[in-house]
């Protein structure tokens, strides 16, 4: 049988410095699912891409080479009409090759348990009895020890419910010891201290309550668990910047009427980060798979309304894009465009992005992408400060001149920064006042 590093090579030289059909996040992740073995967490497909089944997990070997292999006929497919084709991250780039000892996982998804304590109307998960397919964290140590994880490694727990997978602590423990980031879904109808106690070592906990009225998270979550999931939801914001509180929008919770509740339960409740997503099946899917409901205007304007609200309100805002189309995308921003730009047709001051990293040039792309215009960056970092993104020049805040040569105070600054809160200070003890943290 040819080795993996000749399958390797002859891929490489068949596409090195061409153009091929590919996304960024091909070959960086793995996602352990409970039947088979992900390539991403996508979920602008309606089914997840696989990479193989689980025989291979199953029996506890599992290996960089089987990973390589089987991503390389994923590769070669895509090329044709592959298992990505339909996906929006699937591009065309110039593909600068491949080297065997540099390729490392930075991405990996617990997805290998089924079962839940919520009924969500959106999900296929039925299962109230957690179900564990295979120890997955046994595997990820082995694919460690070969050097195939990279130092920076994000874990996200995805699949079933994890306050109520016995062995959490083990799968806690396993990203304590590498120092890794640590994302964990749960519906928060339990409150669990493991959880609790992961927060001050670096893990974040994600909570979609989806619902600002009771009746309406009853109606989605066929549960009657709303006050509890908002009180465990304040529990965990004793660490405020370790947790997210996400609202999937459809046509079920599109009510002003619920998304001021949950404007109004994220304040009573201390939360400072929020999510905004778009439901995937009404927006991916089509009429007939089933679905009783629908994202439709009415959905990218409570969308947009949401945004506002929140970010009037001082929350932190993730629009997340991977469960938009770039078009609904576009149009929620444009719903956006007088909120963000207010600054501009008042006074003339401009829009700024703080950030000239990633998030903020994805947020730059999303805005042009929506015809609102922008003034330019902002950074703190010496070295963006000759650079420039779309003729977006960045300027320092830092020893910046005072006005009229500096930025003026009344301008509208996006933050794009993850850890957003030294700008927020900073740039308000620079004065400035409109000021909002926000990325796609
Ligand atoms: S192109 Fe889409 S489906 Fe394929 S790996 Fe990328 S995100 Fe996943
Ligand atoms: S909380 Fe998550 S796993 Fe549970 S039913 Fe809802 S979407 Fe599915």
């Amino acid at each position: 049988m040819t080795s993996t590093k000749t399958q390797l090579q002859s891929f490489h030289d068949k596409f090195q410095g061409k153009k091929i059909k590919h996304c960024r996040i091909l070959g960086n992740t793995l996602n352990f699912g409970y039947d088979s073995l992900g390539i991403c967490c996508s979920s602008t497909l309606p089914h997840a891409p696989v990479l193989c089944n689980t025989d291979l997990v199953k029996r506890g070997s599992f290996h960089k080479d089987d990973f390589i292999q089987y991503l390389l006929e994923i590769m070669y497919g895509n090329q044709c009409d592959g298992i990505c084709t339909g996906c929006e991250a699937l591009e065309e780039f110039v593909f600068e090759g491949f080297d065997y000892g540099s390729m490392q996982l930075n991405h990996i998804i617990w997805n290998n348990f089924r079962g839940c304590n919520s009924r969500c109307v959106y999900c296929t998960e039925n299962n109230s009895k957690i179900l564990e397919s295979y120890t997955a964290y046994k595997i990820a140590e082995d694919l460690y020890q070969e050097g195939f994880l990279a130092e920076n490694t994000k874990i996200d727990f995805g699949g079933g419910e994890p306050t109520m997978l016995p062995n959490l602590k083990d799968y806690l423990q396993f990203g304590y010891d590498h120092h890794w980031r640590q994302t964990i879904n749960t519906s928060g109808i339990l409150f669990s201290q493991d959880i609790y106690d992961g927060l001050s070592q670096g893990v974040s906990v994600q909570i979609s309550p989806d619902a600002g009225t009771r009746q309406t998270y009853q109606k989605v979550k066929r549960c009657d668990c709303f006050d509890r999931v908002w009180n465990h939801i304040g529990r965990y914001c004793d660490y405020p910047d370790q947790v997210s509180v996400k609202y999937i929008v459809f046509s079920w919770n599109s009510s002003q009427e619920d998304l001021d509740g949950f404007v109004a339960q994220c304040k009573k409740h201390g939360v400072k980060r929020v999510v905004v997503s778009g439901e995937g099946s009404a927006i991916f899917g089509s009429a007939a798979d089933g679905y009783t409901w629908e994202f439709g205007e009415r959905e990218e304007a409570a969308c947009a309304y949401l945004i506002q609200e929140c970010l009037n309100n001082g929350l932190a805002v993730y629009f997340s894009s991977g469960n938009f189309s770039k078009t609904i995308q576009k149009r929620v921003l444009q719903k956006l465009s007088d909120f963000l730009k207010d600054s501009q047709t008042e006074n003339k001051s401009g829009l700024y992005i703080f950030g000239m990293g990633s998030n903020g040039k994805m947020l730059c792309d999303a805005l042009m992408e929506a015809n609102i215009p922008m003034n330019g960056f902002l950074d703190n970092a010496p070295e963006k400060w000759e650079q420039s993104y779309h003729g977006l020049a960045c300027q320092r805040l830092a020893g910046m001149p005072r006005e009229p040569r500096g930025i003026p105070k009344d301008s509208s600054i996006l933050i794009s920064n993850e850890n957003f809160r030294p700008v927020l200070e900073q740039l308000k003890q620079e004065g400035f006042q409109r000021i909002h943290i926000f990325h796609v």
